[in-house]
């Protein structure tokens, strides 16, 4: 028998998600009766509000459980281009907007359809990590522009504009941010377009936490800021998030009609439709306003008032500085002066006081933390409590 052939270069080069990983570690060592304060998750900690799963169960009771259109129910998709209508002024037809399964897809479809091997794509460091690989499986380059806690995390034009070679094609922008909650302020997303734009490049826009922003803050949805913008801005968002809706796996595309059309048959080729009943639950989602507008309203609040607390301990801290950050569900403290690789605190600190967070390294940020207040109040109080403990034992 012979050895068979090694595996392609996509299989030999991808590296697996550190965040699934260690979020699936907490599980495990919870299931197995360990207590453990987990603030690895990348999702909310609520349930899919119930009007959403009862349309979905009528769905599945009608029997919506055959193929649908490859880019989504057409209901769907009139839904969601009516939504950045109303929200943003962004007039979007239908036939602009794919439905794919997960956001994170609807950003693989986006780069697929703008990336050609050889071409640098601008990646905003720290970054989600899904984006290096995803730009690796394109045939592109990630090229890293580095922000750190000095700026909040955020991009200046210039940090950009250093970046750019005549090789640079795109840039992903994700704001709010995950791992670091940063929320641009409109001007400064317009500062930061206004560069994009001047070089020509394709924007894939990453607004899966435009829901989730504090202090009054508001979304600034890119494609809607300009004819030039929406003409160079591929919109992924979904309803993971916003409507904790995770494990339903839908995400949404927005681009303009060409580029939507392709996306859809690439999409068409590697994955058909997103689940048909599931998107008849996505429909009550974005049609039953009021119902939508309460659960997501009930959510921000509980997660604003986790943020807090989890600030406020981790500032106490000595030693540990942490940007009070506007957005999605995530802190990044400092944990520099600890003298740890970050990579050696998080499992350390999960070891001694199992208290499950991500390490920076794994979102290119060496330094940092990333923690997730998409826990209970209690498993934050206990879990901090654990985090300083484990800290003073470093610093003696
Ligand atoms: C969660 C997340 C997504 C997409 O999530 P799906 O579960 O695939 O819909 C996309 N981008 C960022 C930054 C995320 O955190």
């Amino acid at each position: 028998m012979s050895t068979p052939p090694p595996l392609s270069v996509w299989a030999q080069n991808v590296s697996p998600s550190p965040t699934l990983e260690i979020d699936a570690k907490a599980k495990a060592m919870l299931a197995a009766g360990e207590d453990v304060c987990s603030f690895a998750a990348g999702e909310p900690d609520f349930d899919t509000p119930e009007f959403i799963k009862a349309a979905a169960i009528a769905a599945l009771h009608a029997g919506k459980t055959k193929y649908a259109p490859t880019p989504g129910v057409e209901a769907l998709r009139v839904a969601i281009a009516a939504r950045y209508g109303a929200e943003y002024g962004y007039a979007v037809k239908p036939s602009q907007v794919v439905v794919s399964p997960g956001g994170k897809f609807s950003c693989f479809l986006g780069l697929q359809a703008v990336c050609n091997p050889g071409d640098e794509v601008l990646v905003p460091a720290p970054y989600w990590v899904s984006y290096p690989e995803m730009v690796k499986l394109c045939g592109g380059r990630p090229v890293f522009v580095a922000a750190d806690d000095r700026t909040a995390f955020k991009l200046t034009p210039a940090m950009v504009e250093q970046a750019i070679t005549p090789k640079t094609k795109a840039v992903i922008f994700n704001n709010p941010s995950n791992p670091t909650g940063a929320v641009y302020a409109r001007a400064e997303v317009e500062a930061l377009v206004a560069v994009f734009l001047k070089h020509n490049l394709y924007i894939l826009s990453d607004e899966m936490y435009e829901h989730l922003i504090y202090d009054g803050g508001t979304p600034t949805c890119v494609a809607a800021l300009s004819a030039d913008a929406a003409a160079h801005t591929i919109t992924a968002s979904g309803f993971s998030k916003s409507y904790a809706m995770t494990g339903w796996r839908l995400g949404t595309l927005v681009a303009r009609p060409d580029l939507a059309k392709a996306a859809g048959e690439l999409q068409a080729q590697m994955a058909s439709n997103a689940t048909t009943f599931g998107q008849y639950g996505a429909i009550a989602a974005l049609t039953e306003r009021e119902q939508a507008g309460e659960s997501l309203r009930a959510m921000k609040v509980a997660f604003d008032r986790r943020r807090k607390l989890m600030h406020a301990g981790l500032t106490a801290i000595p030693g540990m500085t942490c940007v009070l950050a506007g957005g999605a569900f995530y802190l990044f403290p400092n944990i520099a002066r600890f003298g740890l690789p970050s990579v050696e605190f998080a499992a350390r600190l999960l070891e001694t006081e199992k208290v499950a967070t991500v390490p920076g390294l794994a979102f290119g940020a060496e330094g940092y933390l990333r923690l997730s207040y998409a826990a209970s109040d209690d498993t934050i109080a206990r879990g901090l409590a654990r985090l300083a403990r484990f800290c003073a034992s470093l610093r003696r």
